[in-house]
């Protein structure tokens, strides 16, 4: 095939255990999926969740200096499970949903907050908020042979050693099942498709300089900094 111009790369994430990498096709995130969180952003608690997403580029590998974004002055972090789907399909059962993921990791869905919350007044998209440049921090992919499935666990993050967010997987308002049952129903979920489940309460800013230190039991810890 010729192009044009010169295609992009695919974009991919370390896979544990193995040199093969996972290719990324998109990222979606699940939005107010935790009622703790709900309650500290001020939303209606008797919502369902809902989705957004972001550019597979925005993605950036543990261990990465992600720089602040311009147009911001309240960057925030929020810590997350990330699904990996493995096989696609298009309205698929809640109980076949878990056949259908590849493997896990944790995430930060990196936020502009008062960007995304400027646009949530005015009704209008928050692409600019939440799927900007390197938005999608994500840890190395544990592949579900080898880690199983995670209904529960705990999951915190620190930033610069102090804890900021501190729950478990368990307290989602829809389950990976539910989401993936959900989700496939509006949009077909392909291989390489990344589902960003949603975070618990604790969001909060960072600045230049901060160390965030992001956990799932079970999961290989991600580690951002940012200048
Ligand atoms: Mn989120």
């Amino acid at each position: 095939m010729e192009y044009v111009i010169t295609p992009p790369e695919t974009v991919s994430i370390a896979v544990v255990g193995q040199s093969a990498r996972f290719p990324v096709r998109r990222v979606i995130c699940v939005g107010r999926n935790y009622m703790a969180h709900i309650r500290e952003m001020g939303g209606d608690e008797r919502d369902l969740p809902f989705y957004f997403a972001k550019p597979a580029d925005a993605i950036v590998p543990t261990g990465s200096t992600i720089d602040y974004p311009p147009q911001t002055s309240n960057f925030h972090y929020e810590c997350e499970l990330v699904a990996a789907i493995g096989k696609g399909g298009s309205n698929i059962a809640e109980a076949d949903a878990l056949d259908h993921v590849y493997g896990y990791a944790v995430g930060l869905d990196m936020t502009r907050r008062d960007v995304q919350i400027a646009l949530r007044e005015k009704g209008r998209p928050w692409d600019m908020g939440k799927g900007f440049d390197q938005s999608a921090p994500c840890g190395d992919i544990h592949p579900v042979d080898q880690v199983g499935h995670f209904p529960k666990g705990n999951l915190w993050l620190k930033v610069n050693g102090e804890t900021r967010q501190d729950s478990d997987l368990e307290l989602m308002i829809w389950n990976l099942q539910e989401t993936i049952a959900n989700l496939s129903g509006l949009v077909a979920l392909e291989p390489g498709d990344l589902i960003y489940t949603g975070t618990p309460d604790g969001v909060g800013p960072v600045v230049s300089g901060d160390k965030m230190h992001g956990h799932i039991d079970g999961l290989s810890d991600i580690e951002i900094t940012v200048r």
